[in-house]
């Protein structure tokens, strides 16, 4: 008999049609196998029970970096053919396989790369089938050598003969190379042979190196040199914000942070994200590094050019995005020698160009369960389903800040990477582009635009100058809601407390403590932190001790010393008088606002240089062992919280302790609050729940309760996850 088979899903540079060759060929079966625009076709002849122990085994032993969403099979009449060919892919159709994220190097490849007497020996760009860049040097569909940036390179014999064999690694690995033909590593400004030996020498020595990497430039410098660091600091114009590090091994980064189970598999899954973790007080790490920060942010080497720089190294390096301040990664060669010109000593180049900028993905743990913080590079352009399928293609514009945008059609969306604040020109071009991008690799043709109700957000304005597509306000906490059920495969109903720093409410205030409840379709606020002002607007989101004056009069509270020390009096009263007023000062029930009021208070910080230090820095203070809490009750009205915080300050009541009890009120009342609104499944979401503390209390009280919960995880609970939640409301709302 013979039979047709189609197979949907990641089957299309992952090494799916050797193995397909591989199996028809063990089982004695004839036909072919080819990549169109959807997937992967097979045609095999031969005995039925053959054909049938080879459909069977067709999804199980599938290689490792495939992901099969369907095959369907149907009989077909017998040709008669003999042999079983890998044939060629027909131009043209509509492209709408998945492309796949850039992998980790693998463990054979790996091998290669430490073997002095293998031909790819200390070979910097050494991948195969299942490992190598992917997303990032992809120009179009179908992904074939030439749609990449790979095409200016023409293989040598020796790589042509492995791209062409069936039963070798690297049939048809795409960005195949070697020393021979593929492309250089090259220290900028030197003639060494061998580039990355040199730039570890440097870097031994002190020296801050600019790396490009898979999917932009890092900046490096060992993690240890206290000089380099602070340099690199200053040079950045980084005031505090952590640095991110690379440890060479696993054991290595044992020695700078505290790796339970779950870190330990964040840490060595392929997708190779940073993973946040409680430091170790013996972790040889300068001072700069992390300032004030209980966590470091590790990860391990990710591509053959990392391995080699860190075994060659031998300590954990400092690596940073490659940029200035705010600024996005640099990515593009010509353009990182002009940006980080002033910041790096020296270059460690290569000239396979870069063609999507993509930023390392970071991760946290929280009792035993991954929380994705910022969802890029490994993970981009995955696609993750939508419970409710779309029936016309849509894309989601996402918020303002950590920004994404998100494309779907059918039951499938697929989450951009991480751009970053939408606040300049650099940032809405990688954006839109992004966008463009996207719709070619996935042939998706918005008909309905989503986007966020605030009226001033370029993601808005982006939304609004598409013509001739429907357009779907989605409220900011009601995307989070609904992006966190919708990537656990359900639609509601359920109820939610959404905590961020700000999101434009249905009623035009600034919303940011909110209860709600509903499904994906959409919502109700059941609740929301008692509203105060907003002095200045803008400025108080900067300056968290001008929230600590609105609270204050809220409460009716006097000063407390350490707010009284770090800002006058003068200024004290005349930002009171806005908030007394509303004066240029929005109304909020943001719980991100809070914190900052209570760090203010407690003398932790009273300006911020990046989004979220002063709760971030409240939770590192916290008295782990503190167990008492705050009044606030269920309604969520903190202003007898801040007055007892105030009381206990003056009564000299350390600030870990005061900053516990802050963390620990909160918790409670929210879980009174969702306790009381009886119903399931409950939802966490919103930025502030990247808080460990805030999650955890809230969660165990939640469990005790034997409430069913959700929490994001392979999707940020900040905004960076706004945009699937905006797409699966598009979708249910039966666009
Ligand atoms: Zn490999
Ligand atoms: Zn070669």
């Amino acid at each position: 008999m013979r039979v047709r088979a189609r197979v949907e899903g990641t089957v299309q540079g992952v090494g799916f049609r050797p193995y397909v060759y591989r199996l028809a060929s063990e089982l004695g079966c004839s036909g072919h196998v080819l990549n169109d625009a959807r997937g992967v076709v097979v045609e095999v002849e031969a005995d039925t029970k053959s054909v049938e122990r080879f459909l069977a085994r067709l999804p199980a032993e599938a290689p490792p970096l495939a992901h099969i969403e369907r095959v369907a099979a149907e009989p077909v009449p017998v040709t008669g053919e003999t042999g079983f060919a890998i044939r060629a892919s027909p131009p043209g159709g509509e492209p709408s396989v998945a492309v796949t994220a850039d992998t980790a190097t693998c463990a054979e490849c790996l091998e290669e790369l430490f073997d002095p007497a293998d031909r790819r020996h200390r070979y910097p760009f050494v991948n195969c089938t299942n490992c190598g860049p992917r997303f990032t040097i992809v120009r179009g569909v179908p992904y074939d050598r030439p749609l990449t940036t790979m095409a200016g390179f023409t293989m040598c014999p020796a790589c042509a003969a492995e791209y062409e064999n069936p039963l070798d690694r690297r049939f048809h690995a795409q960005p195949n190379a070697c020393p021979e033909c593929g492309p250089r590593a090259r220290l900028v400004g030197s003639d060494a042979e061998d580039a990355v030996a040199a730039a570890a020498s440097a870097l031994r020595d002190g020296a801050i190196l600019a790396v490009k990497g898979v999917g932009g430039y890092h900046l490096a410098c060992r993690a240890d040199d206290e000089a380099a660091v602070a340099a690199l600091r200053a040079r950045k114009h980084r005031e505090d914000k952590p640095f991110a590090l690379m440890a060479p091994t696993v054991t290595a980064a044992r020695t700078l942070v505290e790796l339970g189970a779950t870190e330990e598999a964040l840490l060595v899954a392929r997708e190779r994200p940073i993973v946040l973790a409680r430091r170790r007080a013996e972790a040889a790490v300068a001072a700069a590094v992390a300032p004030r920060a209980p966590e470091l942010g590790v990860m391990l080497p990710y591509s053959p050019l990392h391995h080699l720089l860190l075994a060659d190294v031998g300590v954990p390096l400092v690596l940073t995005s490659g940029n200035v301040s705010d600024e996005p990664i640099a990515y593009r060669d010509d353009e990182a020698q002009e940006r980080l010109a002033g910041i790096a000593d020296g270059f460690l180049v290569h000239d396979r160009p870069i063609q999507t900028r993509t930023d390392d993905s970071v991760v946290r743990a929280v009792g035993g369960r991954p929380l994705m913080l910022r969802r890029s590079r490994g993970c981009v352009p995955g696609s993750i389903r939508l419970p409710v399928a779309a029936r016309r293609h849509v894309l989601a514009c996402g918020a303002e800040l950590k920004s994404t945008f998100c494309l779907a059609k059918g039951e499938r969306a697929w989450v951009g990477h991480h751009i970053g604040d939408l606040q300049n020109f650099e940032t809405l071009r990688a954006f839109t582009e992004g966008i463009a991008r996207f719709e070619t690799l996935f042939a998706v043709a918005p008909e309905v635009v989503a986007h966020d109700l605030h009226p001033e957000y370029l993601s808005t304005k982006v939304a609004l100058e598409r013509g001739g597509v429907e357009l779907i306000g989605v409220q900011h906490h009601h995307a989070h809601l609904a992006a966190c059920l919708a990537e656990h495969g359900e639609a509601g109903p359920a109820v939610g407390a959404v905590y961020d720093g700000t999101g434009y409410g249905s009623d035009g205030t600034v919303w940011g403590g909110e209860l709600l409840s509903g499904d994906l379709h959409g919502f109700e606020r059941v609740g929301s932190l008692h509203p105060v002002r907003m002095p200045g607007g803008e400025a108080a989101i900067r300056q968290p001790w001008r929230m600590a004056c609105a609270w204050l009069l809220a409460a009716g509270t006097a000063t407390p010393a350490a707010l009284a020390a770090a800002v006058d009096a003068e200024r004290r009263d005349r930002v009171t008088e806005l908030a007394r007023t509303g004066l240029a000062s929005p109304v909020t029930s943001s719980v991100g606002r809070l914190f900052d009021a209570v760090a203010s208070l407690c003398g932790v910080r009273h300006e911020v240089n990046y989004e979220g230090q002063a709760a971030i820095e409240l939770e590192a203070v916290c008295d782990p062992a503190e167990d008492g809490a705050y009044p606030m009750g269920g309604e969520l009205d903190a202003r007898p919280t801040i007055a007892a915080i105030v009381d206990d300050l003056r009564r000299g009541t350390p600030v870990p302790a005061v900053a516990a009890r802050f963390h620990n009120a909160l918790a409670d009342a929210t879980a009174d609050a969702l306790v009381r609104l009886g119903a399931e499944p409950i939802v966490l979401s919103g930025g502030v729940f990247a808080n460990r503390r805030l999650l955890a209390r809230t969660r165990a009280l939640l469990e005790r309760a034997g409430l069913r919960m959700l929490v994001p995880e392979r999707l940020p609970p900040g905004d960076g996850g706004i945009s699937y939640g905006q797409a699966a409301v598009a979708a249910a709302r039966g666009s």
